[in-house]
């Protein structure tokens, strides 16, 4: 553990932090003794926004085990942020390597710009790498790096989480009998209706794939999490889409995981919410 301390300090002149991270529980990873400890420090403290970063690149390094890199700022000042998988006494951790970019001349694009203008660029950036382009819903990704960290603070806490799995009801016959066009209209205001309602309650929605949402929700009841579906069931049923002056009907079909049970991990999580919408699609536009 020393020894990796001491090949760590060699890249003092390079970069100004270089910590070992756990990105699941997001805490710093303490190796000065010889059993690695969390800090009290939560690794998303340094860039003082209280929350931690949606774009979480050690998370898809642990997720993917290969190095990424991306921008970040704070006010004024940008940072390189580096993160690789790391094997600490068979467990997996990440290191993280910062660097103060502000003064390079990579960083000279943003010398006329306002503090404001350079934060808004940098989350656009960030934005890019989680969201799906199409509906502008987060992407897979993005449900890989953030439920898990989600469901260790449900292990962790008291509080309760419910998975809703969203397909739409038939809708290759949209692509086909009105074209792909029509196909991704219907996607992009479909995931609109559930993104705006989910605001609501704090949630997320992703793209989980084709026709495919998943939406998170936190801290709610069960009969909560099933209203929540129902009413967007309701909702989409009802809605008037229309495309190039043609009235278009779409439904969705739900299944709804709703946890009140501790240490259920990231896939039986999802194959729960996959086998409620399997029921549900026996009969289509219902909530299972
Ligand atoms: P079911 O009720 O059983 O779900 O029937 P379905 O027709 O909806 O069947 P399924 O969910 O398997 O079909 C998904 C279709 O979504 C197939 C694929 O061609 C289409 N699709 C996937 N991605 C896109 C996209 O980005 N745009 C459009 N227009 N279509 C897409
Ligand atoms: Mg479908």
């Amino acid at each position: 553990m020393l020894d990796l301390k001491n090949y760590i300090n060699i890249l003092d002149n390079i970069f100004i932090i270089k910590r070992i991270v756990n990105p699941q529980d997001k805490t710093i990873i303490d190796f000065d003794s010889d059993l690695p400890t969390a800090s009290s420090h939560a690794c998303f403290d340094f860039w003082e926004r209280g929350n931690s970063c949606p774009n979480c690149i050690s998370m898809r390094a642990l997720n993917e085990n290969a190095s990424f890199s991306k921008v970040e700022n704070i006010d004024d000042r940008l940072y390189m942020v580096i993160a690789a998988p790391i094997k600490l006494n068979n467990d997996k951790y990440v290191v993280e390597l910062l660097r103060d970019i502000t003064d390079e001349t990579s960083a000279s694009l943003y010398v006329d710009k306002t503090s404001q203008d350079l934060q808004n660029e940098i989350y656009k950036l960030n934005q890019l790498a989680i969201k799906d382009p199409l509906t502008n819903t987060f992407n897979r990704r993005y449900l890989n790096e953030q439920l898990p960290c989600n469901l260790k603070k449900f292990n962790d806490c008291k509080f309760s989480l419910a998975i809703i799995m969203v397909d739409l009801d038939k809708f290759k016959d949209i692509n086909d009998s009105l074209g792909h066009l029509c196909g991704d209209y219907i996607l992009k205001e479909v995931s609109f209706i559930l993104k705006s309602y989910i605001k609501n309650y704090n949630g997320w929605t992703c793209r989980y794939g084709g026709d495919e949402f998943i939406i998170y929700v936190e801290n709610i009841s069960k009969e909560q999490s099933y209203i929540i579906a129902e009413n967007l069931r309701e909702g989409i049923n009802n809605y008037k889409f229309v495309y190039n002056n043609t009235p278009v009907h779409t439904t969705c079909s739900f299944g709804v995981c709703f946890l009140n049970e501790k240490n259920i991990d990231f896939n039986d999580v999802i194959n729960n919410a996959d086998m409620k919408l399997l029921e549900a699609k026996k009969t289509r536009n219902t909530v299972i």
